[in-house]
């Protein structure tokens, strides 16, 4: 049995993690209602939106189809979101095959050439509070578990669990980077709001593999 995934399959993961995102819309916000202007949900939202358009509109192969996605989240305004989930997604394309199947060690080459596009857009590293404390454990997790073997199904749920704890370690951090940073300490006690998505975004890949349907 050959471990890929096919162009109808990554569509559903990326559905599956709009879903998901869409549905915790009100617990962003919030959350960056302690250290930012309280509207990452509705951002996230709005990008979601964007992903779905463009995958409604897809042609059938992967590369052609997470550029169309980051394009269309790099567009979404209000701030820090569409910059960085844009180029994350635009960055993944770059390592996305034009056509055929997709295995575990590609899926990683996609997730670390996806983290050094959002790299070239931060300097944020692990313990300053963004979206990278979770994005680069994730990131790195699935890479570790494709490569040394691990399927697919594996290597989502490494990543999931480990983006999660990134996001989750988050809590009690001060803010380096993003409007957060202007709180200071008072961002202390609450998870950073792009870390929890980008848990969630995994979360929802992993569960839409699992999802045969
Ligand atoms: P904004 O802060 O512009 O209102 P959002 O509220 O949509 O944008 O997103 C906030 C999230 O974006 C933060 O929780 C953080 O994870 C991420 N973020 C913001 N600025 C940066 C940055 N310079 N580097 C990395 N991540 C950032
Ligand atoms: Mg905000």
């Amino acid at each position: 049995m050959g471990d890929t995934i096919d162009f109808a399959v990554l569509v559903r993961l990326l559905r599956r993690a709009a879903a998901i995102v869409r549905a915790h819309e009100a617990e962003l916000s919030r959350l960056d209602s302690f250290g930012g202007d309280g509207d990452h949900g509705t951002t996230m939202v709005r990008a979601m939106g964007q992903l779905e358009g463009a995958l409604d509109a897809a042609a059938g192969d992967a590369q052609t189809t997470l550029h169309e996605v980051g394009w269309a989240i790099m567009g979404v305004d209000g701030g820090a979101t569409g910059p960085l989930f844009g180029s994350l997604c635009m960055a993944m394309s770059g390592a996305a095959p034009a056509e055929g199947e997709i295995d575990a060690p590609t899926l990683a080459n996609m997730f670390d050439a996806g983290l050094a596009g959002v790299q070239k857009n931060t300097r944020a590293a692990v313990g300053d509070k963004t979206m990278i404390d979770a994005l680069l454990p994730g990131v790195r997790a699935f890479a570790q578990a494709a490569r040394s073997g691990g399927d697919i199904a594996a290597a989502f749920a490494a990543a999931a669990t480990a983006a999660r704890q990134g996001a989750e370690d988050t809590t009690d951090m001060a803010a380096r980077f993003g409007r957060a940073k202007n709180v200071g300490d008072k961002s202390k006690g609450a998870p950073d709001p792009g870390a929890t998505s980008v848990a969630l975004l995994f979360q929802g890949m992993h569960e839409g593999l699992r999802d045969d349907g």
